[in-house]
């Protein structure tokens, strides 16, 4: 038995309540290295009556193997140590280590489910299909607020062109969201700012002129609400742009001004170029750092985060840079964020691996980037074959709970990145495949404005080009294709929150299969992820619900018997439930 590669901890990912009377343990162990794995479990303070579960194989990745059990308990106080059994030998896993019998006080506790503690994302982002907007180059609705110097619509993106896009525009081709069907629109910073992104913020109370007005953002947020869309907006509190009234008051008073201790300024007197102060990234003038050790600093931005929430009904937040700003800081903006509106959302850009801040006291979610390089490598490069894709999501999926992971932003592209189409070489099967996963997978997939109708574009500026309106341009195929998987997670609910359990990962033929599942329902997916054609035998199937014979192909509505192999055509997947 390798005994070093078992793990398990009392709490986050591997220990945290389902329900006020349930617990959900996971525990690791090397890959192929246990034949079974049980739980015995008991009242920690009553400490008889054991009770025992058979722990299930939820994931595998490289490594390891991941078992899971839901332990129930009326007193909610729990014990527990884990038995192992390689086939060989049979030892005990505590707390304190392994024994064939465990002393006392050696086992795991989680001491008590307290309600509070039975924390989760808001249900309404569980499994939301969320769409991301670059607001400048979404719609030009009203061209008298345009920037004085506009570029054509259609022109290739420069790093500081101006095009007129605007909210007007948004609110003009709400039509085009509402027949894709989202749930959630997530818009990159709309606040005052000189740059083309606003990423460097002039004034965070104020709607850019070249966007709109405030009375036009309620009017947006208003009409979302009434066709159920949600609405998210992009903060900037890393840092800000060189027009915030408080870096211009530093530039003008130097070492004197109020606002001195808002930046981290190294050298006096102060200089821009190159700057003497800190920044985002390394040496970006036009960005200096916010201390948001500084309570002044700290309050002002806490104010911000309310504001909008009360001035425009907002629904969440989305960070910028959220990784560089103490952790202390998020503890606070949270429950500022929550007291103006329980169910908001609150999603970090984080780029990494991000438990850290998914514990329940900060994020609800993150732009999941490391399910996007996963899917780039599988999907549109074939740099990894179906094995190491599987083994990337399930580290991906250990990592958080259940509800966190079904609320991740799981994106096959953004404003930082290159277009997904374009990471394929153009290949529209290959994207169609990859947003067909990210629609039946598990978490909320995140639509890049635009990818919905075929637009193209290598990394920024140029992933930022013009939203492609006119109907002979836009790929009609792949738009339906979208809409028809949206709909789908509608009509089948498991597909937003069921829980994700890889069945199949076949690297020789490139095989994908996935089952989503709940106590009602089941629908499994696979895809084959080559240029040849596939066969499967449905009685190779998990089907623990339904019988095959009683399961259609949810994409065609064909009916799937148990007699005849399950064909896939090259690049395709069928959705069976
Ligand atoms: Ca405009």
């Amino acid at each position: 038995m390798l005994k070093e590669a078992v793990y398990h901890e009392a709490h986050g990912s591997y220990a945290y309540p389902v329900s006020p009377t349930t617990l959900r343990i996971t525990l690791r162990a090397a890959r192929g290295d246990l034949r079974q794995v049980k739980v015995v479990y008991w009242d920690r303070y009553q400490g008889s009556g054991e009770l025992v579960a058979v722990m299930e194989l939820a994931a595998m990745d490289e490594l390891f193997a991941y078992y899971q059990a839901d332990l129930e308990l009326s007193t909610t106080r729990f014990a527990y140590v884990f038995l192992l059994d390689d086939g060989r030998s049979q030892v005990f896993y505590t707390e304190k280590g392994f024994y064939a019998d465990p002393p006392p006080y050696s086992q795991f506790q989680y001491p008590y489910i307290a309600l509070q503690d039975l924390w989760e994302p808001p249900q309404w982002a569980q499994g939301a299909v969320i769409y991301q907007i670059f607001p400048e180059r979404f719609a030009n609705g009203d061209p008298t607020n345009d920037p004085l110097e506009v570029e054509p619509w259609n022109s290739q993106p420069t790093a500081t062109g101006q095009r007129g896009g605007d909210l007007r525009g948004i609110i003009q081709h709400l039509d085009h969201l509402i027949e894709l069907g989202i749930d959630a629109i997530y818009l990159t910073p709309i606040f005052e700012s000189p740059s083309n992104h606003k990423y460097d913020t002039t004034d965070y109370y104020k709607i850019d002129p070249h966007f709109g007005t405030l009375d036009e953002v309620k009017e947006l947020v208003g009409l979302c609400h009434q066709h159920g869309i949600k609405v998210i907006f992009d903060a900037v509190f890393n840092h800000c742009g060189m027009g915030f009234f408080a870096f211009q008051d530093v530039l003008a008073k130097g070492k004197q001004s109020r606002f001195a201790q808002w930046f981290n300024v190294w050298k006096w007197p102060i200089e821009t170029d190159p700057p003497s102060y800190e920044t985002f990234a390394t040496g970006i003038a036009s960005m200096p750092k916010l201390m948001t050790s500084n309570p002044e600093v700290r309050k002002y931005l806490l104010d911000v985060g309310r504001y909008w929430i009360e001035a425009a009904d907002i629904d969440g937040w989305r960070l910028d840079v959220c990784n560089e700003i103490d952790h202390d800081f998020w503890r606070e903006f949270r429950q500022v964020v929550k007291q103006a509106k329980p169910e908001a959302l609150i999603v970090g850009e984080i780029w990494h691996e991000a438990s850290d801040w998914l514990r329940g006291d900060q994020f609800d979610s993150v732009m999941n980037y490391s399910l996007y390089y996963a899917c780039v490598d599988f999907f549109a490069r074939r740099r990894i074959r179906a094995e190491s894709f599987a083994n990337r999501l399930a580290t991906v999926q250990v990592n958080h709970t259940h509800p966190v992971n079904l609320s991740l932003f799981n994106l096959l592209g953004s404003h930082d990145t290159a277009r997904f189409l374009t990471e394929c070489g153009e290949q529209k099967a290959r994207h169609r495949l990859a947003a067909a996963f990210v629609l039946t997978y598990e978490g909320a997939p995140m639509i890049y404005y635009g990818d919905e109708v075929g637009m193209v574009g290598e990394t920024d500026p140029d992933c930022r080009r013009g939203m492609i309106w006119d109907q002979k341009e836009q790929d009609q195929e792949t738009l339906e294709w979208y809409k028809r998987l949206i709909a789908l997670r509608k009509e089948r609910p498991v597909l937003r929150t069921g829980r994700c359990r890889v069945f199949l990962a076949d690297s020789a033929q490139n095989l994908l299969g996935y089952a989503r599942f709940s106590n009602e329902d089941q629908v499994l997916v696979v895809i084959n992820n080559s240029d040849s054609p596939r066969e499967i035998e449905p009685a190779s199937l998990p089907w623990p619900l339904s019988a095959p014979g009683q399961v259609n192909d949810l994409l065609t509505g064909r009916a799937i018997l148990s007699r005849e192999p399950l064909v896939l055509p090259p690049e395709s997947v069928v959705i069976l439930g």
